[in-house]
């Protein structure tokens, strides 16, 4: 009898405390451990600060840790998030415009607070603050739990359907990195690059294939195509375009901890599409 091998499974795009997920780095990884996940991405908004500890775990508990960040940037005016692999959490330029969107976020989020207490919601700053973990990249998320603590909503997808939506009177947006900026920085900085999740149309307006195709041609590595929020009809057009432009196709889950609904290793990577991936990685200059 051929001996059964079991599948390697490859979760490519979580969140912890660092920005806005709910389970510490060294939990999650504790958690895919527990899932009997293989390899996994910690991928934070717009920061690096949650791999060492992650990394830790991940030695102790046997599990692969995939170092990445997911960026925030922008397309004309349509905002979309870059998944960086394997950057150097040490470039200075990548690191520079991390450091600008984390730190526009705060009179963002201090906007979205004034505007929400000027309605009504019994939330202040300090309980926003109350909700972020001391260095973590400050988002919508936080808010939502300002308001959940607050009684005034049930949950995250709550508040996210009726006050922090995109194109809610109550948001307003901060520095994003700029489409044609981002996958030099990312290349630069030793790292691959794939666009998240962007047919998610419950996110607002779609970014653009004509894009993807000037990211593409500055070495765009693929798209996240199996994503919890893309329906059957997004992923056979992403799946379309990533065979046009001889793009790398992902899944991962998006996990938020108990923020979203999304289970961990609920979508996942192709082991022969990790390697290829891997592959790209570019050794950075020693300096
Ligand atoms: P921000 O980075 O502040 O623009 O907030 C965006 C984050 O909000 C993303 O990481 C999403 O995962 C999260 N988000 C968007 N919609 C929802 C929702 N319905 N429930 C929970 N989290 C959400
Ligand atoms: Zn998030
Ligand atoms: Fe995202
Ligand atoms: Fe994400």
């Amino acid at each position: 009898m051929t001996p059964t091998l079991a599948a390697v499974r490859i979760d490519l795009h979580t969140h912890s405390t660092a920005s806005d997920g709910t389970d510490s780095p060294a939990r999650l990884v504790r958690a895919a451990a527990e899932l009997g996940i293989d390899v996994i991405a910690l991928t934070d908004h717009d920061t690096f600060a949650g791999l060492d500890e992650a990394a830790d775990a991940a030695r102790t508990v046997g599990v692969r840790l995939v170092p990445g960040v997911e960026v925030s940037c922008v397309a004309g005016d349509v905002p979309f998030h870059l998944l960086g692999y394997w950057c150097d959490p040490d470039d200075a330029a990548l690191g520079a415009e991390l450091a600008l969107n984390r730190d526009d976020r705060v009179p963002r989020a201090k906007e979205i607070t004034r505007r929400l207490a000027e309605a009504g919601y019994p939330i202040s700053w300090e309980d926003v603050c109350a909700q972020v973990r001391p260095g973590a990249t400050i988002g919508r998320p936080h808010l939502a739990d300002a308001l959940v603590a607050a009684g005034a909503v049930a949950d995250r997808d709550e508040a996210f359907a009726e006050l922090l939506r995109d194109g809610s009177p109550y948001v307003v947006g901060h520095h994003y990195v700029d489409h044609r900026t981002i996958v030099p920085l990312v290349r630069a900085s030793g790292g691959v690059a794939v666009i998240a999740h962007m047919g998610a149309a419950s996110r607002g307006r779609v970014l653009p294939e004509s894009a993807v195709e000037t990211m593409t041609e500055q070495g765009l590595a693929g798209l996240e195509v199996d994503h919890p929020d893309h329906d059957a009809a997004t992923r056979a057009r992403l799946r379309g375009l990533a065979v046009r432009l001889g793009l790398l196709v992902t899944g991962s889950s998006d996990y938020h901890g108990r923020g979203k609904r999304q289970a961990l290793g609920e979508e996942t990577t192709a082991p022969a599409v990790l390697a290829a991936l891997e592959a790209l990685v570019r050794p950075v200059a020693a300096g």
